[in-house]
């Protein structure tokens, strides 16, 4: 392979990330001593019903998550931009990481052909290495979905609702929305109706 990674077949991994997206499935992603995106200075939201959560990470890492409910939280960086919880071996709290944690999987913006070479250039790298498994033409129509969801949300986001996401959340939005764009390209209105419909994920 070109310097590329296995993502694994598409069709298999599409499915996965629309549970992890509408059902809270976790991500299942072959990081394989990969840490990018655990020192890309992100914050790490908490919700307040992770126990386990708050039981492993020291109360002091925690701060109230700003513009959220009261109880929720984010789990900061440090000043190199590394996850607090992240040792010289990986997450020191893997089995009890946040949900956050768990359903983020860096393959979302490979397949949306969302670039993050500038926000987060170590996540870039390995996204830029992801090559899909493409096994018929249902996966070759919905991975031609996704990336024209991306695009549309992309040169729309001044019409929807503030301002359209910014690159992450809009490369996991164009996979949750893609069945929209198979046979073509929606309506503003029709996108906008989607986004409002999508389950709280609070
Ligand atoms: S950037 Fe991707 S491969 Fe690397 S740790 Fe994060 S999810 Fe895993």
């Amino acid at each position: 392979m070109d310097g590329g990674l296995d993502a694994g077949p598409f069709g298999p991994w599409l499915a996965r990330t629309m549970a992890v997206l509408r059902e809270r499935a976790e991500a299942d992603v072959p990081c394989d001593g990969c840490t990018a995106c655990c020192a890309s200075s992100q914050f790490v939201l908490v919700e307040p019903d992770e126990h386990e959560v708050r039981a492993h990470v020291p109360a002091e890492l925690l701060f109230p998550a700003p513009g959220a409910p009261d109880g929720f939280s984010v789990l900061p960086y440090d000043e190199h931009g590394r996850c607090p919880m992240l040792g010289a071996e990986g997450c020191s709290i893997y089995d009890h990481r946040p949900r956050t944690c768990r359903a983020y999987d860096c393959r979302v913006l490979a397949a949306a052909e969302v670039d993050v070479h500038v926000d987060t250039p170590a996540v870039a790298r390995r996204v830029d290495r992801w090559r899909f498994g493409i096994d018929g033409d249902d996966d070759r129509r919905d991975l031609v979905a996704v990336r024209a969801a991306s695009r549309f949300l992309e040169h729309h986001a001044a019409e929807l609702p503030g301002g359209g996401p910014p690159p992450t959340q809009r490369a996991a939005l164009a996979v949750e929305l893609h069945e929209l764009f198979r046979g073509g390209e929606p309506t503003v209105d029709d996108v906008v109706a989607a986004i409002a419909a999508r389950r709280p994920r609070r």
